[in-house]
Formats: structure tokens, sequence, C-alpha cells
């Protein structure tokens, strides 16, 4: 006989999993055993754990599996093979860990499942957002006037930033982009420095400003751009400017080049992945001097806020110009008294991502994110400083915040120090360019890196050095 209700039985053992307290249980256990084995792990995957992924290889299955079953089968193979970033000494990218409030919230959050799109379909995520924007702002002194948009990370609120600017800027030339498109609008410049971010030109790139026509403006020997360098500015222009150069650390000099830009009518948009932050801390603040005569921001959660993934704010002075940029209309949505989170954002249904945002910007309070910001740039002085006595080893560039970038004397030397220190599990940090030299970078970004931990990574920069400098002993001789 035929079924008549073949989802039925699926249906009875997800309810049944549904109230099975020790599955979730479980699971939990599972992820708190895992955070304290952190300090222990090696930093990336030995190679067998990576072989074990291939126990995922498979088509899709014709049934489904219990979520008991699925639970143990990600831990026997996943958790050997995750790169340990939630710990103190992963320095690859900009990459920060996450604070053990927010871990914990996501845990609670995820049951609730919440879409932060409009304020009817979660009040709760309206007010986290709320609020979250209101102490954005308090912790780091950028004008009330400013509206924020929850997204997923800096790619995403640069890209909300720039096509508030575009809307702006052609909105002042008599073109409405939203009603007439890019297509035969006016032409928009668009002036950045010489090492303006990648998601910046991914962003323009979408955005309908091809790479060749960006008036690029010359850097310092830190990546900053060279104020007298910057072209004649004005109201159909955007500049883009940065607050933590991805390999340096430096800072544009917002200070000197504000004061100059703003009148001109110009649209000025600020990148500060990273480096934004510095605002929050009295010791790093003159980094940020004068940045808040921005018209807009993007910066991350996930970096330097230590939220967990995926989290980035876009802010902006000009609520109408975002607004617009974003706009989204259908008979069926609801407009919310207060706050709708997609009138800030591309998305309509989203995570619910100001819950971790505001956990942790409520576990650590203003005087804890001060300490937490500072102390990454207290550990990066520090070991770029030990790092700098290791015979053969030199720092390429002043620690402004939480960058350092290292080298040997020549590029082959370098690789094969990186090649060194990541398989020695001990510490991991990845590579990149300075001016054409190769060079070694380490992000210090983890509220869980210690005293402890720089003097390991010291121990582990020295060990590769000596490993390096044997091997190259041994060619010539
Ligand atoms: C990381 C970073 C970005 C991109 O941010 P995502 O959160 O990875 O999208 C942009 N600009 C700078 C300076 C960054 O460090």
């Amino acid at each position: 006989m035929e079924q008549k209700d073949p989802f039925g039985r699926l249906q009875e053992r997800l309810f049944a999993e549904r109230a099975d307290r020790r599955l979730f249980q479980d699971a939990m256990d599972r992820g708190f055993d895992y955070l304290q084995t952190l300090e222990k792990r090696p930093v990336v995957p030995v190679a067998n754990a990576l072989s074990g992924l291939s126990h995922f290889t498979s088509d899709l299955p014709d049934n489904g599996t219990g979520a008991r079953e699925i639970i143990e089968k990600l831990d026997l193979y996943g958790t050997p093979a995750t790169v340990a970033s939630n710990g103190g000494r992963y320095f690859g990218f900009v990459t920060g860990a996450a604070l053990p409030a927010a871990t914990a919230v996501s845990q609670l959050a995820a049951f609730w499942d919440q879409n932060a799109a409009m304020q009817v379909m979660s009040p709760l995520a309206a007010k986290l957002e709320q609020v979250s924007e209101h102490w954005l702002k308090q912790a780091l002194g950028l004008p009330d006037a400013a509206v924020a948009g929850f997204v997923s990370g800096t790619s995403v609120a640069n890209l909300c930033a720039l096509a508030a600017a575009r809307y702006r800027i052609l909105q002042k030339m008599g073109w409405d982009i939203t009603a007439n498109g890019l297509f035969g609008a006016p032409r928009i410049r668009v002036v950045c420095g010489d090492h303006v971010h990648a998601s910046v030109q991914k962003a323009l790139q979408i955005l309908g400003f091809g790479a060749a026509m960006l008036e690029r403006v010359p850097v310092d020997s830190q990546g900053r751009i060279i104020p007298e360098a910057i072209p004649a500015l004005d109201e159909h222009t955007i500049l883009l400017l940065q607050a933590g150069n991805v390999n340096s650390g430096a800072f544009d000099s917002f200070e000197e080049i504000l004061p100059k830009a703003i009148p001109s009518g110009c649209w000025v948009h600020i990148d500060g992945a990273f480096g934004l932050w510095a605002a929050a801390s009295k010791r790093l603040a003159y980094l940020c001097k004068g940045f808040e005569a921005a018209h807009s921001w993007a910066l991350d959660g996930h970096k330097t806020l230590n939220t967990p993934y995926d989290s980035g704010v876009v802010l902006c002075t000009d609520a109408d110009a975002l607004t617009a940029a974003m706009r989204s209309s259908g008979a069926y949505l609801v407009q919310g008294t207060e706050r709708d989170g997609m009138a800030y954002t591309p998305e309509m249904s989203r995570r619910a991502r100001a819950i971790e945002f505001w956990a942790c910007l409520k576990s650590l309070g203003r005087s804890g994110l001060d300490q937490m910001v500072t102390t990454l740039h207290g550990h990066a002085v520090h070991l770029a400083q030990e790092l700098s006595q290791i015979p053969g080893i030199s720092i390429l560039n002043d620690i402004h915040f939480n960058q350092i970038l290292i080298a040997m004397p020549d590029d082959e030397a370098t690789q094969q120090l990186m090649q060194y220190l990541q398989s020695s599990g001990q510490c991991w940090a990845g590579g990149s360019s300075w001016f054409g030299q190769k060079a070694i970078r380490v992000s210090i970004c983890s509220w869980a890196t210690t005293g402890t931990d720089v003097e390991r990574t010291v121990e582990a920069f020295r060990n590769a050095c000596t490993a390096v400098l044997q091997k190259q002993d041994k060619f010539q001789g």
C-alpha cells in the first residue's frame, strides 16, 4: 500500500531529535572540550587529520542520517582538521578568535533562529542592532548621525558604503541611479591609495568602477597615502582611506587629509576592518584622530572585537543615501516603527549576528575593550622587539597597531623560514609581499594571546631561523 504521508516518519524522527536533550548536550560538550584543548592542539591540522577529510567525500545519500551520528562523524573527522584560530597562536591573515560569552550566546541564538530582516520578524534582533549601533558609536567616538548596517564582514560593508556614495554623488549631479541605472550616468572619480585593500577593489568592481579608472595615490614607506600627492578633489569624487594597512597596520593621516578633503564636497570612506578599533583604546586613539569627519566607515566584528564569524558593520552619516542604495520594496514588506535591519544591508533574510556583537561589547565593557585592543598592540610591540634580536631576522615595518612584517636577508630564506615555522605547529603566520620583498606577516588579533604565547612564538621563530641558517651552511660547506 502506498504511504499517504511520506514525510511523516521522517518528521517523527525530527521531533524526537528536537526532544532529545542529550543530543544537544552532547554537541555542546564536544564544543566545550574543544575549547579546553585549544592551547595544546597543533595550530594547523597535521597531515593525517587532513586525509581524514576524505571521509566526507561522497554523493548525496539517498536516506537521511540521525543527528547523533552526524555529530559523531563531524567530531571524529572534523575536529582534528580545524585550524586553531580560536586560540592564542594563530597569527595568519587578520583573524580574531571569539570571546567566550559570544560563543555561548551564539548557541542560544541558534535555538532561536531569528531572522534580522525586519523588526516584525525579530523585535529582539532589531533591538540589539539598535543598541549595538549606539554602543559602537560610543566606543569609537563616531558621530551620532551615523547609522549602522550589520553585514557579514568588511567586504560587504565596503560595498554598502560605496553604493551609498555612488547614490549620493550621482543624485547631486541630477542622476537618480535607482531609477536610471549606471549606464549613461555621469562619471564619478575614485581616488585611493596605492595600497588599497583587495576587498575595496572588489566592491568597486561590482559597483561598476573598473581598476583602470582608479586614481591611485603614492604611499610612504609604511603604506600610508602621501597627503600632498592626493589630486584635486571635487564633489564628483570618492576618496578611499584606510585605518590599518593590511600588511603594516599603518593608518592614513585623517587629521591631515580630511580637513582639506571634506570642503571639496567629495565623499570620504574609511576601510577600518581591524584598525578602526584603535579608536577604542585611549593609548592608540591618536591613530584615528580626525576620522570622525568621514561619511562612511567599514569594520569587522570578527577581527579585533573577537566576535564569532561572520560579523561586519557599515556605518554611514548619510542615512538617506545608504537606505536609498539598499532599498527594496514588496507588497508584503512591513515598515517597523524602530529598525528594519534590511534597510541598511543588501540582504533581506539575515542571521541575527548583532546578538553576538552586542554580547561581545557587553562582555568587555568600554574599559575591557580598551584594555584588549591596547594589549594586542602591546604584544605586537614586544614580539617585534624580541624577533629583531634574532640574528638574520629583520622587521620591515614600524609597529603601528597589531601587524608585524618579518623577513630574512633574501626571499628564499624568508620562504624557508615561513615553511619551518608553519610546520612547527607552534604558531602559524602567512606570507605577504612588502614593496616587492617577501615577508612573513604576523597579525595579533586574538583576545586569548598571552605573554606565554608570545614567548613560544619567539622560540618557534628562533628554531626555524636556526634551521634555515644550518641548511644554508650545508649548501655552502
Ligand atoms: C580583512 C579586511 C577586509 C575584508 O574584510 P572581510 O571581513 O574579510 O570581508 C577589508 N579591509 C581590510 C583592511 C581588512 O583587513
